[in-house]
């Protein structure tokens, strides 16, 4: 049997590296292409990713920025974040290149760091930042779902972890918003401001079931006003803490 195994994952190790041969995949960070046994960051990359340690670390930048909108637990980000270049790649290929492997790989990490760190060790239920039906229809995926399925794979992977359901029928957005990125501080607030409205029935369900603290995740934390928007009507029924893959210094 033992045998057998030895050439199956031979044969596939063999079809992957013929497939390497004529379609090299390449690193989403630094465009090297990537050793057969590399999954899509290579090791280099890998052991250079600028980590925040937000999820040791008590009263972080990222608490600082949501604190100064909202009154939330706590927040943890993966990694520090810019626009351009090097590890902005990572997102960049996973939202609009639909790389859905490199979303779940990067949100497991955030789980298993999650699950270890002193921060948010004790949550009870994930809930991915909505998209609008209309924008979520014409990118075909939610990247905010995708990394809450990745935390949470991340979370039950470890020994002392637990399985965390994620939940997406508590929150919708109900106002189809502008793109943030060019707005000022206060224009976001506003542009975000009521977008979100919670299923109460669904929220009593959840209270009932001893679900008291919510993880709202997003992809990444700029200026905090759309998670601030959608943390606000969930913390009339719970808890609320929240993480994301990048932290826009
Ligand atoms: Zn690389």
């Amino acid at each position: 049997m033992g045998c057998w195994n030895d050439i199956v994952s031979g044969t596939r190790y063999s079809f992957k590296a013929l497939g390497d041969l004529f379609f090299p995949r390449k690193c989403a960070v630094c465009q090297t292409i990537l050793a057969c046994e590399e999954r899509n960051i290579c090791d280099d990359c890998r052991n250079d990713i600028p980590y925040t340690w937000f999820w040791s670390w008590p009263e972080n930048p990222a608490e600082e920025r949501m604190w100064s909108k909202v009154g939330i637990e706590s927040a943890a980000s993966l990694f520090f974040y810019r626009y351009t270049g090097g590890y902005g790649h990572i997102l960049h290929k996973f939202k609009y290149r639909c790389n859905i492997p490199l979303g779940l790989e990067t949100g497991r990490d955030l789980g298993k760091k999650m699950a270890n760190g002193e921060r948010c060790g004790d949550i009870d239920a994930i809930v991915p930042v909505p998209l609008h039906w209309r924008r979520r229809w014409s990118r075909s995926f939610n990247q905010a779902d995708i990394i809450s399925r990745g935390v949470a794979e991340g979370f039950s992977s470890q020994p002392e972890g637990k399985s965390i359901p994620v939940i997406r029928s508590l929150v919708k957005r109900t106002k189809m918003t502008s793109t943030q990125t060019r707005l000022s501080g206060n224009e976001k607030a506003e542009n975000v401001k009521n977008a979100f409205r919670v299923n109460k029935k669904v929220a009593l369900r959840l209270l009932s079931k001893g679900i008291n603290h919510i993880l709202l995740v997003d992809d990444v934390l700029t200026s905090g006003s759309t998670l601030a928007a959608c943390a606000t009507p969930l913390m009339l029924y719970f808890r609320v803490s929240v993480a994301t893959i990048g932290f826009v210094e």
